[in-house]
């Protein structure tokens, strides 16, 4: 019997896999290549794997994303038993025109010859059934014979060990047919353009509005009202998904949110759990790239004028209300004002006056009015200084 490694033959198949498909397929090939081992069965898998590279790619909507994908070589040591090699599954499809079979050649197993079989033929037993499955073995003079699934074990011998066909189909299957995750630009583009397309970043479900990750989710199941709704962006979305990746990857922000985004975006492709992550990178982005508001300065009050100053004010009543005074029996009242004026370097001073003038009585809060009278004090209230002013006569009166 060869070493395993004699009989590897290069290139049985060759697929185009995302990155992580392949890193999947990989520990398949482990898996079943250790059980064989445990087990004692022939036949083994070896997968090559090429350096990553980016592809491009556009959708039917127009969106543009990169995809990192490798080129994998399935090649094994098909599983013999004696002078017998198992060469490929022979499976029969009802067409149009009768049953047809669809060939499925093993790894490392030499070339089958369409020709010498027939769907759902048995050699073995020679019982005239339909067969779905069947088997193509090799001797090693050259005879192929076709086999039955079932009579496959009464072929070989009950005691015979091999990878079982259904170990290798799984490999197969898996490189043929990659879960489907997005790539992160793609997830991204979308992500954009539901933004674009709503004008607005919606992070929850509790919030106000519809979730943008909904609409980026509805998008890749088909929802095709969001596919025309989101199609219109795509273009300029995809243009600017790499920059919203490349941005949020150069902070060092160490919380622990931006952390996961970080990681999340480095990883190339979305699983579903992630989803929500990746596509509040948007909203990152936007926190990132927008400047902070300057805060208004707080309001710097000063006095006005100096005592004795006759002065003559425009400003804003922010206080108007009515003071008891109580002379004897007598009860009177006066009006409380205070007047904000503004300065013309910015700051505010605050004119306070109490009178009785009958003016004084028919102004509110909010008002404007210009005011003359003459510097009593500068006081402080509230922190605040304000002026102090007396016989205040309102100058702007009507009539
Ligand atoms: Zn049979």
């Amino acid at each position: 019997m060869n070493e395993p490694d004699d009989n590897f033959q290069a290139a049985a198949k060759r697929y185009t896999l995302p990155l992580y498909a392949a890193t999947r397929a990989q520990e398949r090939v482990k898996s079943v290549n250790a059980r064989a081992e445990k087990r004692g069965l022939t036949g083994r898998l070896r997968l090559e794997v090429s350096e990553p590279y980016t592809v491009r790619q556009t959708d039917e909507y127009g969106f543009s994303y990169t995809e990192t994908v490798v080129d994998v070589t399935l090649s094994g040591v098909a599983p013999q038993f004696g002078d017998w090699t198992l060469i490929a599954a022979v499976d029969t499809v009802e067409t149009e025109t009768g049953q047809e079979m669809i060939i499925r050649s093993l790894p490392g197993a030499s070339p089958v010859d369409r020709d010498a079989l027939a769907p759902g033929r048995c050699d073995h037993c020679q019982t005239d059934r339909f067969r779905r499955y069947t088997y193509a073995v090799e001797h090693a003079d050259g005879t192929v014979l076709q086999v039955g699934k079932t009579c496959l074990k009464d072929f070989l011998g009950h005691n015979v060990s091999l990878i079982t066909p259904t170990m290798m189909e799984d490999v197969e299957n898996a490189l043929a047919r990659p879960v489907d995750y997005p790539s992160v630009t793609r997830v991204i583009a979308i992500a954009l353009a539901a933004v674009a397309s709503r004008g607005v970043f919606v992070g929850s479900r509790a919030a106000y509005g519809y979730p943008t990750v909904d609409l980026v989710w509805q998008y890749f199941n088909n929802d095709s009202l969001t596919q025309q709704e989101l199609a219109p962006y795509a273009s300029s979305a995809s243009q600017q998904a790499s920059d919203v990746i490349a941005t949020v990857l150069t902070t060092d922000d160490a919380s622990e949110y931006m952390r996961n985004l970080r990681t999340a975006l480095r990883a190339g492709h979305v699983e579903p759990k992630h989803m929500g992550l990746v596509v509040s990178a948007v909203a990152a982005y936007k926190r990132l790239t927008t400047p902070a508001k300057p805060k208004p300065e707080p309001t710097q009050y000063t006095t006005y004028g100096t005592p004795d100053d006759k002065i003559s004010v425009t400003g804003t009543i922010t206080t108007a209300c009515p003071v008891e005074s109580h002379y004897g029996y007598r009860t009177t009242y006066r009006m409380l004002l205070v007047i904000d004026v503004a300065m013309a370097d910015g700051t505010h001073a605050l004119i306070k006056t109490t009178t009785s003038a009958s003016w004084a009585f028919d102004v509110n809060a909010q008002d404007t009015v210009t005011v003359a009278g003459k510097v009593k004090e500068h006081t402080v209230y509230n922190d605040r200084p304000q002026t102090v002013i007396t016989y205040p006569k309102r100058l702007d009166q009507a009539a």
